[in-house]
């Protein structure tokens, strides 16, 4: 199981935009299975609590802001090489250096609102996981 899962969030303004379906597409064209998917709104609570590895960092106070603003997709993923094939995905998390064809580069607005979260590591795609679904709410790939 480890180094099979990743967490993903369609962030506010790319959801605003009405792409969550084609950034979903992208992810299961690209072999990806949707374990687990929800739309909600962050609290700024939740929010930075998700953050929290970013509580020192100089942009953490609107980062938090930004992603409780509004709605968001959360998607937790499965896929061999989960962590690094998403990050490959979505390209660098400023969609101004993002390549062509990737995810950010496609849908992103800014370096802020780069259309869509990756898990960093195995470890913290655990806890990432664990922070939005419970165990009753995954579906695994059949098979
Ligand atoms: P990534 O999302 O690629 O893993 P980080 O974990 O470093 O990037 O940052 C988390 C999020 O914080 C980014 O996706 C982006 O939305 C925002 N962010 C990162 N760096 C900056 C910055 N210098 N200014 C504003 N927002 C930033
Ligand atoms: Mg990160």
């Amino acid at each position: 199981m480890a180094g099979n899962i990743t967490l993903t969030m369609v962030k506010p303004v790319a959801y605003s935009k009405n792409t969550s379906g084609k950034i979903l597409a992208r992810i299961t064209e690209a072999g990806f299975w949707l374990v687990a998917a929800r739309t909600m709104q962050l609290s700024l609570v939740q929010a930075k609590k998700f953050y929290a590895v970013h509580k020192d960092r100089p942009f953490f106070n609107d980062l938090v802001e930004f992603m409780s603003s509004g709605p968001i997709l959360v998607a937790m993923l499965e896929k061999e090489n989960a962590v690094e094939d998403y990050r490959l995905l979505i390209g660098k998390t400023n969609p101004a250096e993002a390549a062509d064809g990737t995810i950010r580069h496609d849908f992103g607005t800014n370096l802020q609102a780069n259309a869509v979260h990756g898990s960093d590591s195995d470890e913290n795609a655990i806890i990432e996981c664990d922070f939005f679904f419970s165990k009753s709410e995954r579906f695994y790939r059949p098979g």
